[in-house]
């Protein structure tokens, strides 16, 4: 059960209790944007539907719980537990019962993941392709150490050997 009460100058607040704890939202609007923050307090649970009286410092805000009246008094943009003050003459503000506040709905499905989309597979490098000249790219090994000889490969079937090496280690065909 969420309650609602229009403050004035585009602030309204939102009283809900859950398990005995209220949640106290208060939400101000200002041309282009809307601000919300929200407290929650253990205030044990409500005996009679809260209310607001506007004072000279502020709207405070009276619970009515099983254990006692609690007592809030919002200041610029925050909440705070108060002291009961003196309500001499002073108006209720009006009250009115509302479906849900907002940002006190936690209990929205989720959202199902999108599946995956499959990956497109890697194209194959083309060679490329200079008008009438074309050039493919040669694997390229690089050796690192050996500075004395470059990299070989077997004659025969282009497999890097060894310079130590007497056959090739894939083909088999005579190095040296
Ligand atoms: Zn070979």
């Amino acid at each position: 059960m969420v309650y609602w009460c229009d403050l004035g100058n585009n602030q309204s607040v939102y009283l809900n209790e859950q398990a005995g704890q209220t949640i106290v939202t208060l939400q101000s609007a200002s041309p282009g944007q809307q601000q919300q923050s929200s407290s929650s307090f253990q205030t044990g649970a409500w005996t009679a539907p809260p209310q607001a009286f506007q004072t000279s410092t502020g709207v405070v805000l009276q619970l009515h719980t099983v254990q006692n009246d609690v007592w809030f008094q919002i200041q610029g943009n925050g909440i705070h537990l108060s002291q009961p003050p003196l309500l001499l003459n002073t108006p209720s503000l009006p009250m009115q019962q509302v479906e849900s506040a907002p940002g006190i709905a936690p209990f929205l499905p989720m959202q199902p993941m999108q599946p995956m989309q499959p990956m497109q597979p890697m194209q194959p490098m083309q060679p490329m392709q200079m008008g009438n000249m074309s050039m493919s790219l040669q694997p390229m090994e690089m050796r690192m150490g050996s500075s004395t000889s470059a990299a070989q490969f077997c004659r025969q079937c282009g497999a890097s050997v060894q310079p130590a090496d007497r056959f090739c280690t894939k083909c088999g065909t005579q190095l040296q």
